[in-house]
């Protein structure tokens, strides 16, 4: 689809008009389609009278609120690439970002801004903050809206230009620049819309974060280009968030496992009406079949259906179409969508391909695949072969129907005496146990040189006294003998990253 991203989102703006688009979850206050149009070509025109113009980076450095889209279709529109940052990143991390994007424009909110401000003096480069708010010294967008300047033409090609820069989640090395044209962002939102059919009367609750891409594209984008209204929260916090539901009468949610290990588990769930829920959509981090059946069963909505995809796929590229939901086989995370290739490979041999069943790494080839990592043409390399294969990082396999099952990380299989154990099939079995809160598991070195899986575990209140001997004991009545834990510790939380993974790293440090 050659279109820039504004016009793939908003292109029906205008046919939705009066119909509610974004509804800021905490106050209430609400943009029409209609408004967020017109508001969003006037900051286009404002930010471009400013100077922004075509191929600048501009940083959007925001919680989600409901001037968060106004402001990124507003920079697209005037011809800018969007980076989008962690709110609560550090001022170091800010800078590091504004440096490797060489940003030269901010976009934050006052109570922000104090770290915007110290990661451009760190970083240097940048020409101006602009505040969503108002805050003294800094021009604000809500004044901007005043602004009478033309709307910018700028000639968006979009088969080159960079729309989105978006930083993959960490996990596994340092965060790393994408690039994302608008051709493949709006190719992989019509691949993924025949799929996630929100519409009119459809209300979306915005609470994983806009800036990462899974929030970007199922909260911001695909909603609001099919005239959706979209609640937005500005962070998790498990009260409000079900107030949410209740109030604004939500219809979809799309989440991360630990929101659906809430939903499944958490005494204050049944306290809130939530009967206006259709569905639950889960991605970013494996979900096992039994939590996720857990959560459908409690909230008395067809099973959770799963969505896969990484930042380098724009993102999707498998989901369980909503009609699929009741069918679709537990525990699966959808099937390849339209015009989008995938082979699953041998762990020792990626020329093999694996037949139905056999679990190897997944590589995908399609128009949604990234245009490469910003400045690290041997990263991109490395990850996207000569005949444009993508190699996941992930090892999954495929039913006969052509369901994917995600197994786990390659590069997070702990390797026990020649074996493969997937951490997070242990960690969807520590969860069954009712005196666990939530789990991790890592691979730590033994004694004896041998990996083995080393879980870490936050009891449920109810439970103080669950011992590390009673955890591994029930590990060890229920699976194989090569992945019985062998160390156990406990803690208070379990590390994650705003897109909800488990930062594994930060527990193998501490181990
Ligand atoms: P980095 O690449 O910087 O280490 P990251 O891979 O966590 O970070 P993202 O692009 O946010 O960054 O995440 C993509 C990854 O999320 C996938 O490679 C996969 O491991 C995981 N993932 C996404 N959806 C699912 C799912 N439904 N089930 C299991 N894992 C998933
Ligand atoms: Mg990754």
């Amino acid at each position: 689809v050659e279109l820039p991203i504004h016009e793939a989102v908003l292109g029906r703006a205008a046919e939705f008009g009066e119909l509610p688009a974004l509804v800021d979850g905490t106050d209430g206050t609400t943009l029409t389609y209609d408004q967020v149009d017109r508001f969003h070509r006037r900051l286009a025109a404002a930010l471009a009278e400013a100077g922004v113009g075509k191929g600048d980076v501009l940083a959007l450095h925001s919680p989600n609120t409901v001037a968060f889209p106004l402001a990124f279709y507003a920079a697209t529109r005037a011809g800018a690439t969007v980076t989008t940052v962690h709110p609560l990143a550090t001022a170091e991390e800010f800078a590091k970002q504004l440096d490797d994007s060489a940003a030269r424009w901010i976009v934050t909110v006052s109570p922000l801004l104090q770290t915007a401000r110290r990661a451009a003096e760190l970083a240097g480069g940048v020409e101006e903050i602009f505040v969503c708010d108002t805050a003294a010294g800094h021009r604000s967008l809500v004044d901007m809206l005043a602004s009478a300047a033309p709307e910018p033409q700028v000639d968006i090609d979009p088969v080159e230009d960079v729309a989105v820069l978006p930083y993959s989640s960490g996990t596994t090395g340092v965060p790393k620049g994408v690039m994302l044209t608008h051709r493949q962002i709006a190719t992989n939102l019509a691949q993924l819309r025949s799929a996630m059919s929100a519409g009119p009367g459809d209300r979306i609750l915005a609470v994983l974060p806009f800036f990462h891409i899974y929030g970007l594209t199922a909260l911001m984008n695909a909603p609001l280009r099919q005239g959706a209204t979209v609640v937005v929260l500005p962070r998790f916090d498990l009260e409000s968030f079900l107030a949410a539901i209740q109030n604004h009468r939500i219809t979809g949610l799309y989440v991360a496992p630990p929101i659906v290990l809430a939903l499944a588990k958490h005494p204050a769930v049944t306290r809130y009406d939530l009967s206006s829920l259709r569905y639950v959509v889960s991605a970013a981090a494996p979900l096992d079949a039994d939590l996720a059946a857990a959560c459908s069963g409690r909230l008395n909505l067809p099973p959770v259906g799963q969505a896969y995809g990484m930042t380098e796929l724009s993102p999707g590229t498998h989901v369980v179409p909503l009609d699929a939901m009741r069918d679709a086989p537990a525990g699966t995370v959808g099937k390849l969508i339209a015009g989008t290739e995938m082979r699953i490979v041998s762990l020792d041999d990626p020329d093999k391909d694996l037949e139905a069943g056999e679990a190897g790494e997944i590589l995908i080839r399609g128009p949604q695949i990234m245009k490469g990592y910003l400045g690290r043409p041997d990263a991109t390399a490395d990850m996207i072969d000569g005949d444009g294969w993508l190699h996941t990082g992930d090892v999954g396999r495929v039913d006969a129907d052509g369901w994917l099952f995600v197994v786990d990380r390659v590069k997070e299989l702990i390797k026990y005496k020649g074996f493969q154990v997937a951490p997070a099939e242990l960690e969807a079995l520590l969860l069954t146990h009712p005196g666990i809160a939530d789990a991790a598991v890592i691979g730590v070195y033994n004694d004896d040189g041998n990996e083995v899986p080393h879980a870490y575990v936050v009891r449920q209140p109810t439970s103080p006294d669950l011992s590390e001997g009673e955890i591994a004991m029930y590990v060890a009545e229920r699976v194989a003998p090569y992945k019985r834990v062998r160390r156990v510790t406990f803690i208070d939380a379990v590390p994650r990253a705003a897109s909800g993974k488990i930062l594994r790293r930060q527990l193998r440090e501490r181990a």
